[in-house]
Parts: structure tokens; sequence; C-alpha cells
């Protein structure tokens, strides 16, 4: 029996060059933490893992099962970015190796308790209000517990992308400020994908990137989309001007229009709210999204596409399509289009070798 199916492609050979490239902006003493958390960002994480372990100095995960997977593949240290909750995460966290997180009081006394002070991140909240301690709280800790200690402060940007904005100036003084305070053996890291591309200079000792070794950082044409979401022609149709397609007949055909009806809804992991207008790709020329997305059915409007039959791809993203492309016009980001693609799309990883 053969079936249809939309499917997602990862490429490897791009993590790699998307890596190889921001690493030449860190400064030589930074090291680079892959951050492969939530499925490196949908990409698999195991596959991800093999195919990168030699240009990451070590690896970034919030999961402990995710931690355990890439264990079995890799020494590197291995980052819990938001830590433990209880003794038990504690003690595999342990059993594995693990760096990890402490950004409250409350885990702070988990480790206390077990007199564990080794591999730890000190996160710092500077104007996020996410997660973090305060400075005043942290450097009372610090007196008590962690003033001979060797441990990597770290906290996290609110704004990176934007170049402009205050927040960032603020995080960074009180971050350095802190971090003269700090004994010699500390290690400090602050910066995500935006921060290394947009402030260099702040690439401290370790650098957290994601989102850049994907290619969902748009502000650069040299880092390539690494995801290829693609999804078949199911049928064909031509419409009359005045007709309407789709649910609440929200596309209205303002000439005669050929449409075409694609096999990936939003059941698949395309928004609801894609926008009419919003470009994709069928045999290498530019078509756009026309009426609601469907649970199961996208509809295109090909009323332009040369030579476009059933069974022709449609793709939604690629390298050749820029995922920020489809985020942008929609008011989402690459993140959310990359964590969300659901099991039942076809997922095929090739691997660079
Ligand atoms: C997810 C995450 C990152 C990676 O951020 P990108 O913007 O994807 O590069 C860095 N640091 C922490 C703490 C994170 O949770």
């Amino acid at each position: 029996m053969t079936s249809i199916n939309s499917e997602l492609i990862i490429d490897g050979k791009i993590l790699r060059k998307n890596i190889s490239y921001i690493k030449e902006k860190l400064k030589d003493k930074s090291k680079f933490m892959a951050v492969i958390k939530s499925d490196a960002y949908g990409h698999h994480l195991e596959n991800v893992v093999k195919d990168i372990d030699d240009l990451a100095d070590g690896y970034g995960v919030v999961r402990l099962n995710e931690a355990k997977k890439i264990r079995n593949l890799s020494d590197k240290k291995i980052l819990l970015m938001q830590g433990i909750y209880s003794q038990d995460e504690l003690l595999e966290a342990k059993e594995l190796n693990l760096d990890m997180v402490v950004h409250n009081s409350d885990q702070f006394q988990i480790l206390k308790d077990n007199n564990s002070y080794n591999n730890l991140w000190l996160k710092i909240n500077t104007g996020m209000n996410r997660l973090g301690f305060e400075i005043k709280e942290f450097l009372e800790i610090y007196d008590e517990h962690l003033h001979d200690k060797k441990f990597t402060l770290m906290t996290h940007l609110a704004a990176s992308n934007d170049k402009d904005s205050l927040s960032n100036k603020n995080q960074f003084k009180l971050f350095n400020d802190l971090s003269k305070k700090m004994n010699k053996d500390v290690d400090l890291s602050i910066a995500n994908t935006g921060c290394i591309m947009n402030f260099p200079e702040y690439t401290y000792d370790w650098v957290r990137c994601g989102i850049g070794i994907y290619g969902g950082y748009f502000k650069d044409q040299e880092i390539k989309t690494a995801m290829t979401l693609r999804s078949p022609i199911v049928n064909i149709r031509q419409i009359k001007k005045g007709e309407r397609v789709g649910y609440d007949g929200r596309a209205e055909a303002q000439d005669n229009m050929s449409i075409a009806t694609v096999y990936l809804g939003y059941a698949d992991g395309l928004p609801l709210k894609i926008k009419d207008g919003t470009s994709v790709m069928i045999n290498n020329q530019i078509a756009e999204v026309f009426g609601r997305v469907s649970m199961d059915l996208t509809t295109i409007d090909i009323s332009n596409i040369e030579n476009c039959s059933i069974g022709d791809w449609c793709e939604f993203f690629s390298e050749d399509l820029p995922m920020s492309n489809i985020a942008i016009s929609n008011d989402l980001i690459s993140y959310y289009f990359m964590t969300g693609v659901k099991s039942r799309v076809k997922k095929v990883y090739k691997r660079t070798d």
C-alpha cells in the first residue's frame, strides 16, 4: 500500500554550518553550549547530538529525560537549565554528572541539604522577572555558602534581538557589576543567540545558543533554516470571481482563480491563525495561502504557478523559504513553528555523513 503524508525534513549539514558560522562571532575563551531543549527545538535530539557533538562544548536542556538521552551519546557538559525540583531529581542529576541551574532559594535548600555544591549555575534576575535570584538575596547566599566555590554566574536577556533596547543595557550593567564581586573561579554566562549576534562583547565564558543553530534567527541571511515542512497537493480546482474558499468564507476570489488543497492543517501544527497571503513555495515558485487553515487541509492560491499538479509538494518553510517569513508575516516566532509540528507528520532526519 502506498500512502501520502506531509513531511518534516531536517538537514544536519545546515545545523553544522549554522554553528560554525555563529562560533566565529565568539571571543576566544567562550565555550559553545548547544541548547537542545524541547527535542532540539523539534529537530530530534539524538540525531542532532550525533551530528554536532564535535562542534559543541556542552548541551543545554530543561528535562531530565532529555539529559539522559544525551548522556548515552556524549560525555560533554550537560546543563539542566531549570535545575532540579526535588531530592530525587538531584540524585538522578548527580548520577548523570549533570550541571544544574539554581534559580531560587527552594532549589538552593535542596542542594544545601545534600551538601552538593559542584557543577552549579547560579541564575540571577536582572530584569526578566521570570526565574533567578534577586541580587541582594544572591549576595547573602554567596557570602555564606559560595564565596570560595567554583560555579557559573548566569542571567538571561529579555530582548536580545533588539540592539537598541534599554533593557539590555540595564541587564548587562547589573550582571557586570555583580560579576566584579565574585571570586576568580566564577565563570560567566549571559548570551543566547540574539546576544551573540548583537552583543558579541558579552559572550564571556559560555554562550547558550539555541535558535541560531536551527536557523530561526532572522536578522542574518547566512543563518539558514534547517527544517523543511512540506505537504502534497491533494486537489486542484478552478473558482470564479466572487466565490469564497474555506471555513467562514474568509477568502473571497477577486478574480477567477486556481486553488490547490494541501494535506496539512492545524492538527499537524500549522497555526490556525495563518493569514491569507502568507508565502509558500510550490515547484520553486511563491504561492499564497488563501482561506482559513482547517484541521487537516490548507488552501493555496496557485493562479500564478506554472505546471502545478496533484502530488506536487507545497513547502511552508525550507532552506530557500526562511522560517522567519511565515513567522513574521503571522506575528509569530520561529521557535513556535519548530516546536509545534505534530507527530503525525513524517519526520525525516538527513544525517551529515
Ligand atoms: C532556551 C534558552 C536559551 C537559548 O536561547 P536562544 O534564543 O534559542 O538562543 C538560552 N538560555 C536559556 C536559559 C534558555 O532557556
